[in-house]
């Protein structure tokens, strides 16, 4: 019997062109082989003479069996041990219709609005859902988890107080692992970090800019903080406040009690624990403030036609706009995540939400009641699903009863625990978690009435109702979700309707046998602060990816803690600091920065306290390497960095890296190679063996995790043997840092984003050493060719010594708007009528796209694309000519609607033919987009950013 893989193996479903079409490419190319394109594009000096050593590949059964031997070596207990996560119930309907639905999951970030509508507006009941459950003017996006969005809750304070003060005080009542967070970030933008009690926090004094508290405690108590925030906010201090949205269904939002920004975690709102994420954290705040809000924002604006439509607002705040004056280096966020939890809302609307709040509330109360008959003490009197127990010297006979019925509680210290109730607490569960306590005890507890009183402290308890948008009282049935849900979706463009050639971001094939493990509820279903014992499949497959990572990479040691690329950059930078810091050099504080780099770069740079020198690339796009010698001596003894992307945003494998890095090196310094166009080196060159220092990897571009609408990611961060002491620290078992660790945590959970791990673990495994060497081939083939069709049409701005580009080119606009005023943004928005997701618009260079076809598309695929681009510049020859003005023009006025084109009266100087049709094959498969032409600056000046009314929307914004 043939093996499966024999007929139809992995890496032939996730490589796009077949061979017949390869050798088709590599003809028009005039090259022999890929091997002979390989020797054209990468440098000798750097290039791989060996096979990555990695296992053989497996082919799909055989694949899903190893997950499943991994995924039963995790037991999966009973969690109470709460600490910002908390078990859920995704409603069924959103696991299989978003969760598990390509059409959510392989979209981009909602740059391109028009074509994003359905998530945008997804994202925008988010927004709304935050804003109205805290008591908030505004809410973004979404944050990376609820540790980092403390952290930017301070770097905001911070901004917001003008940077003058430099103490933060954080409540003791925190949870341990947002302390640990705020530690790392605090030290890098030399900040003083106080942990405080009661009193301290009500005499900060006058070096003190903000303060964070927590509501509830972390160990359960209610607290009514409002006269400490009264007298702080008198003080001019800010008040940052971290919170849990399913106990604001009861509670008094802090937004009422006058705090500046609230921050917390979305998990409990449908999504899995997954080992600690992803998860989306949110941040809201005061109207006045929202310009130094971190994150994304989405807005409410209104298209050409005067129509209402959703897109990114106040972008000008973000990092690829302001570089090191950003405020955060926040791109990949928690979009999916977001979404979810958002969705989750609309499905339980108002009055779901608030049963769910007051069923989980009322088996604490019950629960507390039993404990205390059984004698023991419950340190906070208040709370709404968190007890704080005294269990003294019983606590480890308690630990060992726990075990041995699958049941986690938070060990808090040796004589108290904590135990933390959630939505999926059953009347059954309650009981053997009472019982636990009756053995201890050695007798039966009282049993309690259902009508025990709440243990919310009058004065904070929530009048009316929390949500009070329409949007979360218009889903009553499965049917209603079911259609929602397919309406959003078939508003945007994903990858399962057409490629999506974003530069730098390499949105390839998220294959579903590789997304299949992930709600595994051995997987789904485990606590980031769950013994080691129980979580041996999750350790095999971290060692297992992390070798195969260093393998790739040619690292030494690698963290997968980062949950996204710039959060990667971030703690390598840290890394390079701590390694200066530990020779005697804490004085080597400047990175260099090429002008082409990331806007992360520079923005990740500042988070560590790095000054940023900016060095200057030369005619071909490269380095310049006579500037780079002015920076390095220009930095002197201050230099310590250099940030370089590689192979070079603008397209092109470098000859000169390996002078580079030791030019760096000679002078003191660290390399730090951004590994975001890894997608073109796997299996071809290894940054560890040629010279840098550390890299972040983007699993979710190079390793197939869907970039879900803008999030989740994971940035892995890889480094050479010298820095691998400086990776982040991990907080252990029960949130306590290992004081050891010379770089504290970056991220709260200790493996980040966990339940997404297997993605990239499951290609690796699938594709093998000579399967990843191929995608990296044909990723280098496809961009080529595309260069080398498109060329003739559009100049290919920049091409490596051999006149081949990389992984992705650059197709320069600048002579097109000098001649006719058409401009990048045009040709993006006409690509929507041919049913394209534009390429990335103007970066590296203003007025261009940056194209990356990825190994996932085949010929047919790149064909078409040439076709459409083909089309529009015939379309532009039109405004060239004089034929027609540049407003006038097809070109400008897209996209094009349906309802724009089917009137009576048409006076357009193109036909509506021409409009929706401009090529045969789209009579036989036509997106329509529902939006034209967005207008940014309009809804920046008329910003909302929660759901307008529902009925007669927007008709004052149509005025
Ligand atoms: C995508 C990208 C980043 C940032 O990664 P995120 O995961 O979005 O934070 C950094 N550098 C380059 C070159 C990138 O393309």
């Amino acid at each position: 019997m043939n093996q499966l893989h024999e007929y139809a193996p992995f890496v032939k479903r996730h490589i796009g062109p077949s061979e017949t079409e390869q050798k088709q490419m590599l003809n028009a190319l005039g090259v022999d082989s890929l091997q002979a394109l390989m020797a054209q594009v990468v440098p000798e000096q750097i290039r791989m003479t060996t096979s990555l050593d990695l296992p053989e590949p497996l082919d799909e059964p055989a694949m899903l069996a190893h997950m499943q031997q991994l995924a039963d070596r995790n037991q999966v207990f009973r969690h109470y041990i709460g600490q910002g996560y908390y078990g859920t119930h995704m409603p069924n309907v959103v696991l299989r219709n978003v969760l598990e639905n390509p059409a959510w999951y392989t979209a981009y970030t909602p740059y391109q609005a028009e074509i994003s509508q359905g998530r945008l507006e997804a994202i925008l009941n988010f927004q709304t859902m935050v804003a109205e459950l805290t008591g908030m003017e505004i809410a973004n996006a979404s944050l990376l988890d609820e540790a980092t969005a403390c952290a930017e809750g301070m770097g905001m304070a911070w901004r917001m107080t003008g940077q003058k003060r430099s103490t933060f005080l954080v409540s003791e009542h925190c949870h341990p692992q947002t302390i640990e967070v705020l530690r790392t970030r605090a030290k890098g933008l030399g900040i003083t970090l106080v942990v405080a009690d009661d009193a301290q926090l009500m005499q900060a004094d006058v070096d003190c800019f903000g303060v964070l508290l927590q509501y509830p405690h972390s160990l359960g108590r209610v607290c009514d903080d409002r006269a400490l925030v009264e007298s702080l906010k008198a003080r001019d201090i800010a008040v940052v406040c971290a919170t849990d949205l399913l106990a604001l269904n009861l509670l008094t939002p802090p937004g009422h009690w006058g705090v500046d920004i609230v921050v917390g975690s979305a998990q409990r709102f449908g999504v899995p624990l997954g080992y600690g994420g992803p998860h989306a954290a949110f941040m809201a705040c005061r109207d006045a403030h929202k310009r130094h809000m971190p994150g994304r924002l989405v807005g409410v604006s209104r298209d050409a036609t005067g129509a209402p439509a959703l897109r990114l607002a106040l972008q000008t705040r973000e990092q690829h706009i302001r570089r090191e004056k950003a405020t955060s280096n926040i791109c990949t966020a928690q979009v999916l995540l977001a979404v979810l939890a958002g969705l989750y809302a609309v499905w339980h609307g108002p009055q779901g939400l608030k049963a769910i709040a007051t069923r989980v509330h009322a088996f604490t109360a019950r629960l507390h009641h039993a404990l205390t008959s059984l004698g023991f003490e419950v340190v906070n009197s208040s709370y709404f699903d968190t007890l704080h127990i005294h269990t003294g010297e019983q606590t480890e006979r308690l630990r060992a009863l726990a075990l041995k019925q699958g049941i986690n509680l938070r060990y808090v210290d040796a004589a108290h625990v904590a135990i933390s109730l959630d939505e999926t607490v059953t009347q059954a569960d309650w009981t053997q978690l009472c019982a636990l306590f009756e053995t201890l005890a050695n007798t039966q507890a009282k049993q309690s009435g259902d009508t025990l009183d709440s243990a919310i402290p009058v004065a904070l308890r929530r009048e009316g109702a929390a949500l009070t948008h329409p949007i979360f009282e218009r889903i009553c049935s499965e049917t209603d979700m079911l259609r929602y849900l397919r309406r959003l979706a078939d508003m945007d463009l994903a990858l399962d309707r057409t490629m999506i050639p974003l530069g730098s971001c390499t949105m390839k094939l998220n294959a579903t046998v590789e997304m299949i493990p992930i709600t595994w509820p051995q997987f789904a279903n485990i606590h980031p602060f769950a013994p080691a014992e129980q979580v041996q499949g999750y350790a095999a497959l971290i060692e297992g990816l992390s070798r195969d990572l260093c393998e790739i990479t040619g690292y030494d040691a690698i963290s997968l803690q980062p949950n996204s690329g710039a959060q990667g950059e971030y703690a390598g930078l840290l890394a390079i600091r701590a390694f200066h810091e530990a020779n005697g050099q804490s004085e080597r504080n400047i990175c260099l920065i090429p002008s082409s780099a990331h806007g992360t770069n520079p923005a990740s740079a500042h988070m560590v306290g790095m000054d940023v020198m900016v060095v200057q690339a030369d005619a071909q796009g490269n380095v310049d390497v006579e500037d780079l010698k002015r920076c390095i001596e220009r930095a002197d003894e201050r230099l310590g960095a250099l940030m370089i992307t590689y192979p070079s945003t603008h397209g092109v494998f470098e000859q000169s890296i390996d002078t580079i890095c030791a030019l760096i090196h000679d002078a003191g310094g660290q390399v730090y190679l951004d590994g975001a166009n890894m997608n073109a080196m796997v299996g071809l060159a290894r940054p560890g063996k040629f010279g840098a220092d550390v890299s972040h990897l983007n699993l979710h571009k190079t390793f197939c995790i869907p970039h879900g609408g803008g999030g989740p990611g994971i940035g892995p961060v890889a480094v050479r043997a010298h820095l691998a002491p400086y990776l982040p620290g991990v907080v252990s078992e029960q949130g306590w840092c290992q004081k050891s660790q010379a770089v504290g945590p970056v991220s709260a959970a200790p493996f980040g984003s966990a339940s997404i791990l297997p993605i990239s673990y499951a290609y690796i495994r699938l594709m093998g050493a000579q399967g990843l060497r191929s995608a990296s081939e044909i990723a280098v083939l496809n961009a080529n060719y595309l260069a080398a069709r498109l060329g003739e049409h559009y100049p290919v701005l920049y091409t490596g010594q051999s006149g081949r580009v990389a992984h992705e080119c650059i197709l320069d606009i600048r002579p097109i708007k000098a001649q006719t005023g058409i401009d990048a943004q045009d040709v993006a928005k006409r690509l929507m009528d041919f049913g394209f997701h534009a390429p990335t618009m103007s970066f590296p260079v203003p007025d261009t796209l940056m194209v990356e076809p990825t190994e996932s598309e085949n010929l047919a695929e790149l064909e078409r694309f040439i076709e459409a681009m083909v089309t529009i510049r015939q379309e532009i020859r039109a405004v060239e000519a004089g034929e027609v003005s540049l407003e006038d023009s097809i070109v400008r006025q897209a996209p094009h609607t349906a309802s724009m084109l089917l009137t009576s009266e048409w006076t357009r100087p193109y036909s509506r033919e021409e409009a929706a049709f401009p090529v045969a094959s789209l009579r036989a498969n036509k997106y329509w987009p529902p939006v034209a032409r967005i207008d940014n600056a309009w809804g920046d000046r008329n910003l909302i950013c929660t759901c307008p009314p529902l009925q007669d929307d927007f008709e004052e914004i149509r005025s």
